[in-house]
């Protein structure tokens, strides 16, 4: 047993529900913080739920399986569910309510909106997952309204996602802050994916080389040469070590524009296969 018994986290799939639930904190006058998840958590998602904790006084985490966001050849069948164990880490994360809605509550028959962003979702991962940011945008729109929360958390672990949702925010008006937070990583860097437990043994001891790649391009863009040499050798290395690179990039970090030289904030990016694995990352520059 706990010396503390763990405090309760209560599962909600109803949308009157929420409302209630929600309502009530706030004529309390708490504060209301959401962290939206795709479950299968990790210390990743913990770290946000732990910050969270710092902006407001209840936490709702959301654990929903965007099927939109989802390309007709990508995982959304095999991606990982454990409700009862995601529930338990929320529990002891000190997480006040987990929202769980059913696919079919959120894209009732005939629903017909999406949320559109350009620009920013063109390049990048936008290029290769038609479609995902629109439904991205949507679902995270939806979730925004739903909980309405004074403050909503996003991982730069996604950082197109990231600056995506920012864009949408601001575009539409959305009463709420957004706050991003660095990636939690493995030891030997591998950035924390629920997508990593696809890995086979001998891919997951390949796959820290995407982060060293990425640290290494960073380094070397921070000198300000020019980028296209460095991203160029960064590709060979991945390749050469058993990654498919869909693409490697140093980008503006507001825009997400690739540069051809560093002169301000910038971000090195990338998204390759590892065997049927996709794993994306990115660093600082
Ligand atoms: P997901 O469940 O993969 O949709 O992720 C839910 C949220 O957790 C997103 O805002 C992610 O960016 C964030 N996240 C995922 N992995 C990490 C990580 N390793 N470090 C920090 N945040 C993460």
């Amino acid at each position: 047993m706990p010396a503390h018994p763990t405090p309760e986290t209560q599962a909600i799939t109803d949308l009157a529900r929420l409302r209630e639930t929600v309502a009530a904190w706030r004529a309390a006058g708490d504060r209301v913080v959401l962290v939206p998840t795709m479950g299968a958590l990790h210390r990743g998602h913990l770290a946000l739920i732990a910050h969270a904790r710092t902006l407001g006084e209840r936490v709702v985490a959301s654990i929903f399986v965007n099927p939109t966001q989802f390309g007709p050849s990508e995982d959304f069948a095999r991606y990982p569910r454990d409700a009862a164990s995601d529930l338990a880490l929320l529990a002891q994360a000190g997480t006040d309510a987990a929202w769980m809605p059913e696919a079919a509550a959120m894209y009732p028959p005939g629903f017909s909106s999406r949320i559109e962003v350009g620009g920013l979702t063109e390049g990048l991962c936008g290029a290769f997952r038609p479609g995902h940011f629109s439904g991205v945008a949507t679902v995270v729109t939806k979730l925004l309204n739903q909980v309405r929360p004074d403050a909503a958390l996003f991982g730069e672990k996604d950082f197109q996602q990231l600056q995506v949702i920012r864009r949408a925010v601001a575009d539409l008006d959305l009463d709420v802050a957004i706050h991003g937070m660095p990636t939690i990583r493995e030891a030997d860097g591998l950035a924390l994916s629920s997508r990593n437990r696809y890995l086979a043994p001998a891919e997951r001891a390949t796959a820290p080389k995407l982060h060293a790649v990425l640290s290494d391009i960073a380094a070397q863009a921070r000198d300000g040469g020019e980028t296209a040499p460095a991203i160029a050798r960064g590709i060979a290395a991945l390749e050469a070590a058993g990654f498919a690179v869909q693409y490697l990039a140093v980008c503006d970090a507001a825009t997400l524009a690739p540069l051809a030289r560093v002169d301000g904030p910038a971000r090195v990016l990338a998204a390759a296969y590892l065997g049927k694995t996709r794993l994306i990352d990115n660093v600082a520059v």
